[in-house]
């Protein structure tokens, strides 16, 4: 097997570009693609102060590494962010290797506690009736859109890859979920109190992350959250590589044919208008944001607790 470029002896067979390619070519054709991802959605601009939403795996530390690699040509400066969700025997590991990563590449980082604000994502799991995932979704958005804003960046770049992004897609169309549809795109713009919000690796299917990682030899967890488990998108993301083995490609075309032909058809579903939440002040579709009431909730069963005992 060689490699297509230089006639090396190639490492990585790509099926769906028909592409073998060797370390050093593969390498360059993934950072090639994230700059080709992040010019065509317009997403970073030069003078720009990026917040790089870092969880310790594979995706997140990949996209940190080629957009640190990218930045003088994008002209951008990087801040990391991670979040330490409270998550026992998980939050711990996966703090430290974002940190190694922070510290290993001299990029400025912040480690956001969720414990700061009065609940983990341990607290929520117990005592919220509601799916876990769908909690820590909620609360990582809050957290990345509020840091991010006081950390001056103009953007929240998240390792979202292309199997993400399509399992995302067809989760909300099962739903029938309009509104969702309507707004799953690659780049958001900012809006009142939003941060604009960026998923470089949105043209990058999950396994080439994982390529990525292991030829430059990048520190990453491969610990699994304990709540994993409940995690429908993995049976979506579990669909979408049969399909994939068995049609090579098709994960792009699913990409392509969504955001060129059937998303600006699709009508914004009842999108509801942004107001600030009465708590926090923070954006929110609501008058109270979802975070706030996560937290009252939790709070209001520490009350019940202590009063019990
Ligand atoms: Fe959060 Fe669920 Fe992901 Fe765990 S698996 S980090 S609970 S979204
Ligand atoms: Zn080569
Ligand atoms: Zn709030």
């Amino acid at each position: 097997m060689r490699c297509r470029v230089c006639g090396g002896e190639a490492v990585v067979r790509l099926e769906y570009a028909n592409l073998r390619l060797c370390g050093k070519h593969f390498v360059e054709f993934f950072e090639r693609r994230v700059l080709r991802t992040v010019e065509r959605y317009g997403m970073l601009r030069g003078g720009q102060r990026v917040a790089v939403a870092v969880s310790g795996g594979k995706d997140s530390v990949s996209l940190l590494h080629a957009l640190w690699k990218l930045r003088e040509r994008l002209g951008v400066e990087l801040v990391g962010v991670t979040i330490d969700l409270g998550i026992r025997g998980y939050s711990e590991e996966y703090v430290g290797v974002a940190v190694e990563n922070f510290e290993r590449l001299g990029v400025p980082y912040r480690v956001v506690r969720l414990a700061d604000y009065g609940f983990t994502i341990d607290d929520a799991a117990e005592r919220l009736r509601r799916p876990v995932c769908s909690v820590c979704g909620a609360v990582k958005r809050y957290l990345l859109n509020r840091v991010a804003r006081e950390l001056g960046a103009n953007v929240v770049a998240t390792g979202h890859t292309l199997d993400d992004f399509l399992s995302v897609l067809l989760q909300a169309y099962i739903r029938g979920d309009l509104e969702l549809l309507s707004k799953h795109k690659p780049y958001l713009p900012p809006a009142d109190g939003l941060v604009a919000r960026a998923k470089p690796l949105a043209e990058t299917p999950e396994s080439d992350t994982l390529t990525y990682a292991r030829i430059l030899g990048l520190r990453f967890t491969e610990r699994k959250c304990p709540y994993a488990g409940k995690a429908v998108s993995a049976d979506y993301k579990a669909a979408l590589n049969l399909l994939e083995e068995r049609h090579p490609g098709i994960k792009f075309q699913m990409l392509r044919s969504f955001l060129d032909r059937v998303q600006p058809r699709v009508a914004a579903g009842a999108g509801a208008e942004l107001k600030r939440c009465e708590v926090c002040g923070e954006p929110s579709s609501s008058r109270v944001c979802q975070f706030c009431r996560f937290r009252a909730q939790l709070a209001g069963e520490h009350l019940r607790l202590a009063r019990a005992t």
